[in-house]
């Protein structure tokens, strides 16, 4: 038996590698990253998938290309069937059958066609500028796109809570206060509310000094959507994760949706409460991947086009070629662009655009590997003796090659050099190194963020 599923894991493997090469990183990852071949005899084929979406969305697009890549690795089938598993996944998913019915909010009657009182303006906290319709998906949102249109159907249902991850800029607030817009339109009497965790830290330290706890926290336990962004700032704070803690249980007892978004997994949050990372987890958890080239693209024609604007195609993509991390970013670049060009009454070019972007975009020329290597100990608590030394340990290891893959990245050093650099021998250490973080920081949203924040100070 060990010896089959031995077997079939490498059939999945080789199927998967030759999946990867034929599709963008984006849709690899979203798709296939936490994948794995369950059963493969007599021609019935089981393939493990982490949840509804995956299994949806590989039905009906990639059912094919999984079946034909298949035989290729000698596999006999005649009929795939997609199972959702935990082992799939290295999230929880909730086999609640329960999940299915809808809640009391989700039942609660539809308004007459989005009738104009639903725009009275309350203190919910949510901006009317978010929403689904001005949000573009592509690869690298589209799971949190589905899973929020799937929590906007049936709130307080299968996706409780719903936990969206990944980099700054990326349209998670965007994405959850979209949610939070639509059932509010759908159910005007709802109370939804969506707060910034350093606003909920806030309100809560005002009212111990107030004397009113049982006000604050009755405030946020009568909520019928909650929407909580940025939780990782809860980190550390004792008391407020305690509060945190009881309001979520309130809320999640009764079938009330919770919302949260944070730039990293619930693991990855240095001091927070291990019943909370459990709680967090939960329901579902989606990482949240940087927009591709595509998918940047059209998001600057949606904002241009808002400015009444028809942008060359050549400016739009060097645009989207130009900043790649950071939608925020790109917005703020063509905001730019279009501002100059106006003043002027220009017609925005390619020219034009590089020449603003350079502004403030190059790396500084006094740049050393020296900086690099410590910025990159002091980025992970380590000391300096440490990652250049000789020590193995996990926790030296990774920030290491980090070090490694900056070194590569920023200054475009030699394998040897890079080696050197760190008091290694050999150069293909730093070549193994360089390849793993380039890999790793594809899936990984906790080191893509490391790398950022390593990269922001350097360039500061
Ligand atoms: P995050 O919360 O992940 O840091 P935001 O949701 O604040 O990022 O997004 C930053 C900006 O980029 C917002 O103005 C948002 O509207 C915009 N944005 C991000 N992704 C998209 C998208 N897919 N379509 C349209 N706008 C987007
Ligand atoms: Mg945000």
């Amino acid at each position: 038996m060990e010896g089959q599923e031995l077997q079939q894991d490498d059939i999945w493997q080789a199927v998967l590698g030759e999946i990867e090469v034929s599709l963008s990183r984006g849709s690899f990852v979203t798709w296939f990253k936490n994948t794995c071949l369950l059963k493969q005899n007599d021609g019935a084929t089981v393939i493990g998938v982490s949840n509804i979406f995956v299994k949806q969305h590989l039905e009906k697009k990639y059912g094919d290309l999984i079946m034909e890549t298949l035989r290729k690795q000698g596999a006999a089938v005649d009929h795939i069937e997609y199972k959702i598993t935990p082992a799939a996944s290295r999230h929880r998913e909730l086999e609640d059958e329960k999940g299915f019915e809808s809640s009391e909010l989700g039942s609660l009657p539809v308004t007459s066609g989005g009738s104009v009182q639903t725009l009275r303006q309350t203190s919910n906290g949510l901006n009317e500028r978010y929403t689904f319709d001005n949000f573009v998906v592509g690869d690298g949102n589209e799971l949190a796109f589905a899973a929020c249109q799937a929590v906007t159907q049936q709130p307080g249902t299968k996706y409780n809570p719903l936990y969206l991850y990944g980099g700054v800029g990326i349209g998670k607030t965007h994405l959850i206060q979209a949610v939070g817009n639509a059932l509010q339109a759908r159910n005007p009497d709802a109370k939804v509310l969506y707060i910034a965790t350093e606003q909920f830290v806030r309100e809560f330290v005002q009212s111990l000094r107030g004397r009113t706890a049982a006000a604050f926290a009755s405030n946020y336990r009568s909520a019928d959507v909650l929407i909580v962004d940025d939780v990782q700032f809860l980190a550390g704070k004792d008391k407020i994760q305690e509060e945190f803690f009881h309001t979520f249980n309130t809320l999640h007892q009764a079938d009330k949706q919770i919302i949260m978004s944070s730039d990293k997994p619930p693991r990855d949050i240095a001091m927070l409460e291990d019943r909370l990372k459990s709680r967090f987890v939960g329901g579902m958890s989606i990482d949240m991947q940087v927009p591709d080239f595509e998918t940047r693209c059209a998001i600057i024609q949606l904002k241009a086009e808002g400015h009444q604007i028809t942008l060359d195609p050549e400016v739009i993509e060097y645009l989207a070629t130009a900043v790649q991390t950071n939608i925020r970013e790109l917005e703020g670049a063509l905001n730019q662009l279009l501002a100059w060009c106006d003043v002027r009454s220009l017609t925005p070019t390619v020219a034009i655009a590089s020449s603003l972007l350079q502004v403030h975009k190059t790396r500084p020329k006094h740049l050393s590997a020296k900086q690099i290597i410590e910025r990159t100990a002091r980025h992970f608590q380590i000391p300096l003796e440490d990652i250049i030394g000789p020590k193995r340990d996990k926790d030296i290891v990774v920030p290491r090659q980090v070090a490694m893959y900056m070194l590569h990245e920023e200054l475009r050093l030699s394998y040897p050099k890079i080696a050197r650099e760190l008091g290694r021998k050999d150069h293909t250490t730093a070549m193994h190194s360089v390849r793993k973080i380039t890999q790793e920081s594809q899936v990984d949203a906790t080191l893509r963020n490391a790398i950022l924040e390593i990269k922001e100070h350097l360039y500061a």
